[in-house]
Order: C-alpha cells, then sequence, then structure tokens
C-alpha cells in the first residue's frame, strides 16, 4: 500500500471556560489568544485545538492521525507539508517503525529530538497506523500485541471551576456518578496545594485515589518539602514536580519521596525514556500519543516495562483521534494503570467524530470499527482548516 496524498488540518473548537478554569488572578487573554498562566508560567489557547492529517493511499483508502496543535500549529503543519510528505509520497506503508525512523532521522543532527517536529512525525504515525490496520480489516490493536484490556480503566483529571470550594463541589458530584480515582491541578490551586490535598480528602474519603499535577513548578527542595507536608494525605502520585530540564532532579526526588513520584507527559522518545530511568526509579510514566505517536508510545511502554514501572498515558486536547490511538496501544500493554480522562474535552469533542469509543465514569469504551475506529464528521468539517 503507497502512500498518494498527505493533507493537514487545523482543527479548532470554541470553549467557553479555559483549559484549566477561568482566569486566575494576573492571568489575561493576550491578542493570539492564550494565556500564560501565572502558577507556571507556561501559554496555554482558549480554544480547543489540534493539528489532523489524512493520509491517502493509491487505492484510494484513508489513514487519520492527530497531534498537537494548542500553541503555533502552523509550525508544525510546515514541517509534516515541507519536510514529511515529500519524503512519504510512493512510499510502502510495511515496517511503520521504520518509517518513524527515517523521518526522526532527517532531522536528528540538528537536535530536532522533540517538539514540532517529533510533533509531526506521531500524527503520520498514527495515520499510518491506521491505514494499515484499515487495509487488515481489524482495530489497530490487533496490529500492536494481544489485547490484554478490554476497557480501559480511567481517572477524571482536572476540576475547572474558580475557587476551591467549588472544585470540592464538583468532585464530589463526580463521585456520585461513579469515579473513584481524581487529579487536580496545582497550577490553579490558588487556596495552595495542600489546603486543596487536604479538602479533597475530606470530601471524597479514604477509598479515593487522589493525584496532583504540579506542573514543573518546583525546584528539588521545594517539591521535597511539599512532598512531606502532602504524605499524610495519601495522594495517589504526585505528577512533574519539577522543571523537564532536571532530569538528576527528579531521579533524585522520585528515589526518596513518600509519594510516587509519575513523569512523563513531555517525553517524545524513547531515547529519552531511557536516559531517565537510567538516572532513577519513577512510579508512573505517562506517555502522550499526540507526542509519541503509536511507535515511540510502545517503545516507551516496553522501557518502562523492563524497568517496572507502570503506565498511565496522558491525554492531551483535541477532537479524540490520537485519544482512539492511546486506547488501542492502552490495550496491548499489560502494566497499565489507568488512563487520564479530560472530561472537559472529550464528551463535547466526540461529537466530531463518527465512533462508538465512549467513557462510563469508570472508563473507557474502546472503538471497535477497524483502525482507530474513529472518522470525522460533518461537524468535524465545520472545524477543519486545510493548511496547505
Ligand atoms: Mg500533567
Amino acid at each position: 500500500m503507497r502512500i498518494a496524498a498527505i493533507d493537514t488540518f487545523i482543527v479548532t473548537v470554541p470553549r467557553d471556560t479555559p483549559y484549566l478554569g477561568p482566569l486566575g488572578p494576573d492571568e489575561s487573554v493576550n491578542a493570539r489568544g492564550y494565556i500564560v498562566r501565572q502558577g507556571n508560567g507556561t501559554i496555554y489557547p482558549t480554544v480547543d485545538r489540534s493539528i489532523v492529517v489524512r493520509a491517502t493511499a493509491e487505492d484510494g483508502s484513508i489513514g487519520w492521525g492527530e497531534t498537537y496543535g494548542i500553541c503555533a500549529p502552523r509550525a508544525t503543519c510546515e514541517i509534516i507539508n515541507d519536510l514529511l510528505v515529500p519524503a512519504l509520497i510512493g512510499h510502502d506503508v510495511v515496517d511503520i517503525g521504520a518509517t518513524w525512523d527515517m523521518l526522526y532521522g532527517l532531522m536528528r543532527v540538528r537536535g530536532c529530538w522533540g517538539g514540532f517536529h517529533v510533533d509531526a512525525i506521531a500524527a503520520i504515525d498514527i495515520a499510518l497506523w491506521d491505514l494499515k490496520a484499515k487495509s487488515a480489516g481489524v482495530p489497530v490493536r490487533d496490529l500492536l500485541g494481544p489485547s490484554v484490556h478490554s476497557t480501559i480503566a480511567s481517572y477524571l483529571s482536572g476540576l475547572p471551576a474558580a475557587t476551591l470550594e467549588e472544585r470540592v463541589t464538583l468532585a464530589r458530584e463526580w463521585q456520585a456518578r461513579g469515579v473513584s480515582a481524581f487529579k487536580f491541578a496545582a497550577v490553579v490551586s490558588h487556596e495552595g496545594v495542600i489546603e486543596e490535598m487536604a479538602a479533597l480528602r475530606a470530601a471524597l474519603g479514604d477509598d479515593a485515589a487522589i493525584m496532583v499535577d504540579l506542573h514543573w513548578k518546583f525546584d528539588v527542595a521545594a517539591a521535597r518539602d511539599l512532598l512531606a507536608c502532602l504524605a499524610p494525605l495519601r495522594p495517589h502520585f504526585a505528577e512533574a514536580p519539577v522543571k523537564p530540564e532536571d532530569m538528576a532532579g527528579l531521579a533524585r526526588l522520585a528515589s526518596e519521596s513518600p509519594v510516587p513520584i509519575a513523569a512523563g507527559e513531555e517525553w517524545y522518545t524513547d531515547y529519552e525514556a531511557t536516559n531517565r530511568l537510567a538516572a532513577g526509579p519513577l512510579a508512573y510514566i505517562q506517555p502522550e500519543m499526540g507526542h509519541t505517536g503509536i511507535t515511540q508510545f510502545l517503545r516507551i511502554a516496553k522501557v518502562a516495562a523492563a524497568h517496572g514501572v507502570a503506565i498511565a498515558p496522558h491525554a492531551t486536547i483535541g477532537t479524540g483521534i490520537f485519544l482512539a490511538a492511546s486506547l488501542n496501544a492502552s490495550a496491548t500493554i499489560s502494566q497499565l494503570w489507568k488512563h487520564e480522562w479530560q472530561h472537559s474535552v472529550f464528551e463535547r469533542n466526540l461529537a466530531l467524530l463518527d465512533t462508538d469509543m465512549s467513557h462510563d465514569n469508570a472508563g473507557y469504551k474502546l472503538p471497535t470499527g477497524p483502525g482507530l475506529g474513529v472518522e470525522p464528521n460533518a461537524r468535524f468539517w465545520q472545524h477543519a482548516e486545510q493548511v496547505a
């Protein structure tokens, strides 16, 4: 099956409340529609936005892929159209891992070991797996290995409300609907991280799994102090405690922390996972399909398995195409814990796709169709803009 064309689209879906919740003190929307969250200095858009690619084979069959488009999406589109597409026209879709290696190799000596370049490859990689599985008439997961999960357990991520009182109320509402695992975001814990953990533990009881995403906010010393205070409140894990570049600091912290440490949503490759796990242990790795594609998602999981580390896949903002890829891949990972569930994104954007993928408050139901099991519908195309 040879590639005849690859088309690139930016998909933008407006939202009422910005991701992570209403604007905090000293936060405002800039002229390009971005907010800088003061809690961690990171820029976020006010819309849901991702990049979708459509790969068309010479026989007319179509595969879909998706990657990050939340910031500067045209940069990634240009990499796809200018660098990757010419290398793929006429390319035979046989060994997709070898294709990933070839595309990565185009820019490796220029230091493009992650970022927009590898995001662009991830979108292509997912589309090629979709094509290959559709050609075989099976779900993508059937090409990846034996499925060991028939549904994918999940945890609720984010409590998008302005005050701690409102966030606690929101968590209790979800608990009443059957949710038992919750993650809150320290970057919008305006009343304090320890205060939020204590309030949630008191409200949700001893049996709830409560995680905190520390959003790379702290240095090692400050994180150590914070984790000591959080430990009696029994967080299930603390995520991303220190800056992503501080590999030694993260390893040191994780080896001595009284709270299990999770990290890895910003990692791209098994090269990085290998180096990080050589530096020291982690309790959970959180691969993000929008960065890794299916090929690197599975390679990272393999490195994690060799180190006895559990996988808790990250879920970012998108239409659901890369989420379908993440669920398909997760079904084959034996050391899977739970998959992140961005409830404020998933349910709403599911309307853009024809799929039977769903979520029932305890976990995800896998799409059953061939390939990824998702197809953009008419509503999707109302939000899509082709980038040539
Ligand atoms: Mg996170």
